[in-house]
């Protein structure tokens, strides 16, 4: 069977990188998060001093070429996580800190070019499942098949809350809410590639499905695009 580009966007929370994990394993293809690139990005400049009180200091396009990211196994995870030049960043990128200027971040056109390239790099054989904002419009508008995954902002809360949580980090609810209310606006009112939903995608809504249950919708889709392509 030929192997397809499948995406998902959606706001933040909504469940597409749960989702889109499992999509990737059912078919054996390659994951890949790309929210997880722009928090990379994010806490490098942070933590190189970078970002002051919220803005980028005077000269910070000239470190874009020290950046280095890769998708790569590690031991604590059972999917590709994300390295940011040599060190798995995967815990570090998910703090609120790097939550609250993400989207100030992947606003910024050099760094969402950079970005654009690298996820079409790794997409180019097909077989990949990508999650993000732009993916099925901007990064792969030819994709086979696109999802669009939403959910109601206080179940998409609620289920960041406990991702925090359980990865060891504390973290206050309203906190949580408030942070993804900001991001969805800020992501969908962002001149270039805002949140929009890709007008050929299908829509899953997981508000009141269980992950097996939306895992279950969206298999059936892409079995009946198999299906209906032979
Ligand atoms: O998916 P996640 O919530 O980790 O994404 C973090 C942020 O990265 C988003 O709020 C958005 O600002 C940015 N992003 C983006 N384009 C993508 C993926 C994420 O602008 N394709």
């Amino acid at each position: 069977m030929d192997k397809i580009t499948i995406t998902l966007d959606g706001h933040s929370g909504c469940g597409k990188s749960t989702l889109a994990k499992l999509i990737a394993q059912e078919l054996d293809y390659i994951y890949v998060d790309t929210g997880a690139m722009y928090r990379a990005i994010t806490y490098y400049y942070l933590s190189n001093g970078l970002l002051q009180n919220n803005l980028f200091i005077e000269g910070w396009e000239s470190h874009l070429d020290s950046i280095v990211l890769s998708f790569e196994k590690h031991k604590n995870y059972n999917t590709n996580v994300v390295f940011l030049n040599g060190e798995c960043v995967e815990h570090k990128i998910r703090t609120m800190q790097v939550s609250s200027l993400v989207s100030y971040v992947s606003k910024q056109a050099i760094i969402r070019e950079k970005l654009v390239d690298f996820q079409r790099f790794i997409g180019k054989n097909s077989g990949v499942v990508m999650d993000g904002r732009d993916i099925g419009s901007v990064v792969f508008p030819n994709a086979e098949i696109k999802f669009w995954v939403t959910a109601s902002a206080r179940v998409r809360a609620q289920r960041r809350y406990e991702e925090i949580i359980n990865s060891g980090l504390s973290v206050d609810f309203e906190d949580v809410l408030q942070n993804l209310k900001d991001r969805d606006f800020e992501d969908s009112n962002r001149k270039i590639s805002p949140l929009k939903r890709p007008e050929d995608s299908f829509l899953v809504d997981s508000s009141n499905l269980t992950i097996q249950q939306t895992l279950n919708y969206s298999m059936d889709f892409i079995t009946s695009y198999f299906e209906n392509k032979n």
